[in-house]
């Protein structure tokens, strides 16, 4: 799984069915630049892309190749990812405005050819947006599909390494969840030490496993899971304790970690959540923002996913500036910084970090439209 760039909001195992990647998209504030939506000529599908802002620099955000049952359910979901991309950038202090792509595939995987049809058309689509729009993987797309949508435009980020791209951003993303439980850990117990926290990790896909090894070196009692089971030669390397998924987010820790899919934390788990601390890299976490006011009242910090999980935006931001790895692990690092911000915001104004983060975000994006 990629994770350029606000992918994946799937749905939680943990007692209740696995569900479909798509929840029913709800409508969307239009409040964007642009949307284009182009049924392609070679593959007679639609495909679009919405463009949330370009106020502090060019829209990022991966390409979703997907089938939903409505070409607006596509329309919808670009414009919604679009607009997370925005605030995503704005509260990691990167110089990237908010984008989105979506193909709509149809309900049965793709043959070869018309997948690629719909990868050249993506690409002919960004191109034709001249730069505004950056392109990536996400959700349903491989790093070869990438390369395809690359023939036919310059604006993609995110390739393999072989193909000149920046590879794989999930060491990134781990380092700055660590970076971002450091932060957490200071607010809500007192140091910054991770070293002896109780942290439970629910997922050890890219993100989870180097978290967990980032963790166990940092000396944190870890407790794992994952639904595939092969994932627990990764617990015996590392001393963790591997529990069954069923119970991962009812782990009684100082911090859990959710690592998989999104949606995991929604209103009939909060009451038996057992943790301090939330803060992990899966986006969409909570299956719907008011939760935040929920965890708050029930004395659990959630650290905003958007915010802790930038490490592999800020590493494709690497790619589009041309900075060093030094210069992108500072950025990375600099998470800390950021969750320090959000908390510090929503201590003073007595709201939660998600609304303090948000806020963040709409201040960077308002002093950057007065310039
Ligand atoms: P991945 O596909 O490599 O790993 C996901 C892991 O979760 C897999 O091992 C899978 O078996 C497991 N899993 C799925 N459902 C589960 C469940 N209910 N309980 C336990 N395990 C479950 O994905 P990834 O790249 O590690 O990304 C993980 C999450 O972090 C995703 O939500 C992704 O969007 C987000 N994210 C990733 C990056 C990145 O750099 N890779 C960046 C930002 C955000």
């Amino acid at each position: 799984m990629s994770a350029v760039t606000g992918k994946a909001d799937g749905r939680k195992a943990n007692g209740r069915p696995a569900a479909t990647l798509a929840p029913p998209i709800a409508p969307v504030p239009l409040e964007h630049e642009d949307l284009v939506v182009r049924r392609g000529r070679r593959s007679d599908r639609y495909m679009a892309v919405a463009i949330h802002s370009t106020a502090l620099g060019p829209a990022l955000g991966g390409v979703r190749l997907w089938h939903y049952s409505e070409v607006i359910g596509g329309v919808r979901d670009a414009l919604r990812l679009a607009r997370g991309m925005t605030y995503k950038a704005a509260v990691a202090g990167l110089d990237l405005g908010g984008g989105k792509g979506v193909v709509c595939a149809p309900r049965v995987p793709p043959d070869p050819s018309l997948r690629r049809a719909m990868l050249l058309d993506f690409g002919d689509l960004t191109e034709s947006l001249e730069g505004r729009y950056i392109t990536a993987e996400d959700v349903g797309m491989t790093p070869a599909d990438l390369a395809v949508v690359a023939e036919r435009t310059a604006h993609v980020t995110g390739l393999d390494a072989e193909r000149g791209g920046s590879g794989d951003p999930s060491p990134f993303t781990a380092m700055g969840i660590e970076a971002a439980m450091r932060a957490c850990a200071r607010e809500r117990l007192g140091s910054p030490e991770l070293r002896g926290l109780r942290v439970a990790i629910a997922g050890l896909g890219h993100v989870g496993a180097k978290l967990a090894r980032r963790l166990a070196d940092a000396g944190a009692a870890l407790v794992v899971s994952d639904i595939d089971a092969s994932k627990r030669a990764i617990a015996d390397e590392l001393g963790a304790r591997w529990v069954d998924p069923e119970h991962e987010l009812l782990a009684d820790c100082d911090i859990l970690a959710p690592c998989a899919l999104g949606g995991a934390i929604d209103r009939e788990v909060i009451p038996l959540l057992r943790c301090e601390i939330i803060c992990g890299s899966a986006n969409n976490q909570l299956a719907d923002d008011s939760l935040a006011d929920e965890l708050a009242e029930r004395g659990i910090l959630y650290a905003p996913d958007y915010v802790v999980n930038a490490g592999g935006l800020i590493h494709v931001y690497r790619e589009i500036r041309g900075y060093s790895e030094d210069q992108a692990v500072e950025l990375v690092l600099g998470i800390e910084a950021t969750v320090d911000r959000v908390l510090e915001t929503a201590g003073q104004e007595a709201i939660t970090p998600l609304a303090a983060a948000r806020r963040l975000a709409d201040e960077r994006l308002a002093a950057a439209v007065r310039h």
